[in-house]
């Protein structure tokens, strides 16, 4: 199984905020049917600090650079992105530990051990038109016997568009009640971003 060093996260990352710029204006656009019009710009923020911290500081271990970017996106998102994604990236990279090199099979565990804390912190659950909603079908997809970041990208895709039907029961769109249905949720297409991101960089 092949081993992801420091410098696959740093890519990651770098990836993430690429793909984050590029559909800012989608992610706030959706965030305008429903909710506040600043997902985009949140996500954008927090994205870029992300890659300034990664410059300025010595990557690390790959747990580090992770905790790096979940300590950025708690403080410097407002929104309710910001400290669910930070929570998600800390969590994942407490996991991680120290360890130089990681296998897939444990960056998948650490994702999922950063996936329950944002469910913890969020309290939302599977279909209540959230991040999970495409976070927990990658995930899955993932856990998979033969499981692949394209097929964890594909998944968190499908996850994404699955949240149109969904009424929102958590985070601003919910005071929308049945007016929230028939839009897809701005954060499960952040997370599909995030996914995309993972598959590019692993597939280079
Ligand atoms: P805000 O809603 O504070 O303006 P953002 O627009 O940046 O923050 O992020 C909104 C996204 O955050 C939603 O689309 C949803 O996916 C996610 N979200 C909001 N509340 C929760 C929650 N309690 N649990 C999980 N995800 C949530
Ligand atoms: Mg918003
Ligand atoms: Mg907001």
């Amino acid at each position: 199984e092949p081993a992801l060093d420091a410098a696959f996260f740093h890519r990651w990352l770098t990836a993430a905020a690429a793909a984050i710029s590029r559909e800012a204006t989608r992610l706030t656009d959706l965030d305008s049917a429903i909710g506040d019009a600043d997902h985009g710009s949140n996500m954008q923020r927090g994205f870029t600090a992300v890659t300034e911290a990664l410059e300025k500081e010595p990557p690390g271990p790959p747990g580090a650079v992770l905790i790096l970017a979940g300590r950025q996106l708690i403080s410097k998102v407002g929104g309710a992105s910001g400290p669910l994604y930070g929570t998600l990236l800390r969590r994942a990279g407490k996991a991680l530990g120290d360890a130089e090199q990681v296998t897939v099979r444990q960056l998948a565990d650490a994702l999922r051990t950063g996936v329950d804390a944002v469910a913890q912190l969020g309290g939302a659950a599977p279909g209540d038109k959230t991040m999970l909603d495409a976070l927990l079908p990658a995930l899955d997809a993932l856990a998979t016997d033969g499981g692949s970041f394209a097929a964890a990208s594909e998944a968190a895709d499908k996850g994404a568009l699955a949240t149109v039907p969904m009424l929102a029961r958590k985070g601003r769109a919910s005071y929308l009640g049945e007016r929230s249905i028939g839009h897809q949720d701005p954060g499960a297409t952040s997370s599909a971003l995030l996914f995309a991101a993972l598959a590019e960089v692993a597939s280079s």
